[in-house]
């Protein structure tokens, strides 16, 4: 299938992300959101993004100049009718998500393909929100989307074949490593990396160490690039408790029991670095 114009929904640090590529890739992106605010919070991230480049020297002036001209702002959902390929990345909420992909199957043409970013829900039953299940994936980014490399690609059950090599090469124009991935909750990448981050979060909990010993152990022992604490306020502490419980829900396994820790942060709004404070403070 021909790709030639993308809309992504949602433009927080993800859905900012993966316009930015998609723009950077040679595609039209719409980029939609809620309010203009956040839409514009988003472009203003991907210019920021774009001018680090420059002055690195990996992209020319012009480069950068033209890849924001291929970038449409959108605060109305029916944009989604001129696209080829919507993928989704606004907050890891079933409900969100379902009424999002039952307004998208409305409005976008009969041709056109819906993505999830979601980190863990079960793509499944997104598809079963809409009249076209055979069209709908998943596409998992990795944050920060400019720089990781991976996209686990999940086909969820009526899932065409079609469909599936079409995100596969989508996602190698971009320059990722696409990797296939049958849909279970969190897939393999949050099956294993959230667990781990719940359980940090439960050593903090316990008393075992401080926030920053335990980064430290998990930094310089197991030569991770950050510690479990920070790389979850980079996540975003909502997004880690909304997949925790996914977990939890799905397995029915009380080992993915989220932190009552986590919770509370979440309950008072410290959601990590987007926030301004998690586990950590930031400017
Ligand atoms: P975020 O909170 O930074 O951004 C979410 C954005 O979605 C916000 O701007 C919000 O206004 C918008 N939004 C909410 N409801 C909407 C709606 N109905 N229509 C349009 N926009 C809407 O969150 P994020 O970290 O970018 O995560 C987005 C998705 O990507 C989630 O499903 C998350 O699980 C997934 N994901 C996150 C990470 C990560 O590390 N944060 C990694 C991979 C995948």
């Amino acid at each position: 299938m021909d790709i030639q114009k993308v809309m992504v929904i949602g433009a927080g640090q993800m859905g900012s992300g993966i316009a930015q590529i998609c723009a950077m890739g040679g595609y039209d992106v719409i980029l939609h959101d809620l309010k203009e605010e956040f839409v514009h919070k988003g472009l203003a991230v991907i210019d920021k993004n774009l001018s680090r480049s420059v002055e690195k020297g990996k992209l020319t002036e012009r480069e950068k100049n033209d890849t924001l001209g291929r970038l449409l702002p959108s605060i109305d959902l029916k944009n989604a009718a001129e696209a080829d390929l919507i993928i989704e990345a606004a907050v890891e909420n079933m409900e969100v998500k379902t009424k999002l992909f039952n307004d998208l199957d409305q409005i976008a043409p009969e041709h056109a393909i819906l993505a999830s970013n979601t980190s863990s829900l079960p793509i499944t039953e997104i598809a079963a929100a809409t009249t076209r299940p055979e069209k709908v994936i998943g596409m998992h980014f990795m944050n920060p989307v400019p720089v990781m490399k991976l996209v686990e690609i999940i086909r969820g059950l009526a899932t065409a074949e079609e469909v599936y090599k079409s995100i596969e090469q989508m996602a190698k124009s971009l320059d990722k490593v696409p990797v296939e991935v049958n849909d279970f909750p969190g897939f393999v990448s949050n099956r294993i990396l959230m667990p781990m981050i719940n359980e940090a979060i439960y050593t903090l909990y316990e008393g075992v160490a401080s926030k920053e010993s335990i980064d430290d152990v998990m930094k310089l022992g197991m030569n991770h690039p950050m510690g479990p604490l920070t790389l979850a306020d980079f996540i975003g502490l909502d997004t880690c408790l909304y997949i925790m419980e996914t977990l939890h829900e799905g397995f029915g396994d009380d080992k993915y029991r989220p932190c009552p820790l986590l919770r509370k942060y979440v309950k008072a709004g410290w959601l990590g670095k987007k926030s301004g404070r998690g586990f950590y403070v930031y400017n």
